[in-house]
């Protein structure tokens, strides 16, 4: 059995989740979109409608230390984010529930999608990638090419795995700066590299316009600023992307490339 999966811990990233489903039964997949759930008070019916399977899940667990040094403000402190703003409402504690995933042992592989991506392309494929596949973190430069970014990758469910992970993770004094991230690319350090197309970072689209291309987008991720946010800071900057988004959000289609200033140029 294969399925996708995604992490939904509140509301916002439970609106996110729902343009991510409907973008699935646009392009027609045919696996189902699990929805890693850890908080039962979110509103699900939205997405329960859009023939999401709602999975309550267990975090991790890790030592109050553990929480303290990945909280909020911790890594907001100690490690800044300098390229882009994170929306209030994520919780980076909260990325490591990703590795709940492993504990699905009833399906043979998962592809996971951040709540904040959209598929514009059917990307069943990679249901035949090995673990672990990912996409580089690829948004400012050429120098981005050998770190991984977690928000889509290919996952083989095991319970050795997981117990591996858990042991690897709370270690003491671990600290994972970029959360999940970080320990994924440590944890799987000859992960197999997916093109770039399966996980378009939105900043792609004015730092690299050169790699800008409508048609052979597969996953769009809206990393960093979220385009439900109404305190998005780069709305004029992101625009097409975010009109994108909300149209998939209201229609349940993908609209036709739009033609942009960008490509025009090109
Ligand atoms: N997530 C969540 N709640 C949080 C933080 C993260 O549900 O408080 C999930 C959600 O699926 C999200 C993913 O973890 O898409 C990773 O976070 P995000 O996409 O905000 O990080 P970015 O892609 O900006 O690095
Ligand atoms: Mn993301």
């Amino acid at each position: 059995m294969f399925a996708f999966a995604t992490l939904v811990t509140n509301a916002e990233y439970a609106l996110g989740a729902l343009t991510l489903a409907r973008s699935l039964n646009a392009v027609g997949s045919e696996a189902p979109l699990l929805v890693l759930l850890t908080d039962p008070s979110v509103d699900c019916s939205a997405l329960e409608a859009a023939g999401c399977r709602i999975l309550s899940v267990t975090p991790p667990p890790v030592s109050v230390a553990f929480q303290e040094r990945h909280s909020r403000n911790r890594i907001h402190t100690q490690d800044p984010f300098t390229k882009g703003k994170k929306p209030t409402f994520h919780a980076p504690l909260q990325n490591f529930c990703k590795l709940c995933l492993w504990e699905l042992t009833d399906y043979q592989r998962i592809v996971f999608l951040d709540a904040d991506s959209v598929v514009l392309r059917p990307i069943d494929r990679l249901f035949a990638y090995p673990e672990f596949s990912g996409a580089p973190n690829l948004y400012e430069s050429l120098a981005d090419m050998h770190r991984l970014n977690s928000g889509v990758f290919v996952a083989t469910p095991s319970s050795k795995t997981y117990e591996r992970m858990l042991a690897t993770l709370d270690a003491p004094g671990a600290y994972w700066r970029r959360t999940d991230q970080t320990f994924l690319e440590t944890f799987f350090p000859d992960w197999h590299g997916l093109p770039y197309t399966y996980n378009v970072l939105q900043y792609v689209y004015f730092n690299l316009p050169e790699l800008w291309q409508w048609n052979s987008i597969n996953v769009l991720h809206y990393q960093y600023e979220k385009p439900w946010d109404a305190s998005h800071s780069k709305r004029e900057l992101l625009k097409p992307l975010i009109d994108l988004w909300w149209s998939i959000h209201d229609t349940g289609r993908i609209p036709a490339a739009p033609i942009v200033a960008n490509e025009r140029r090109a």
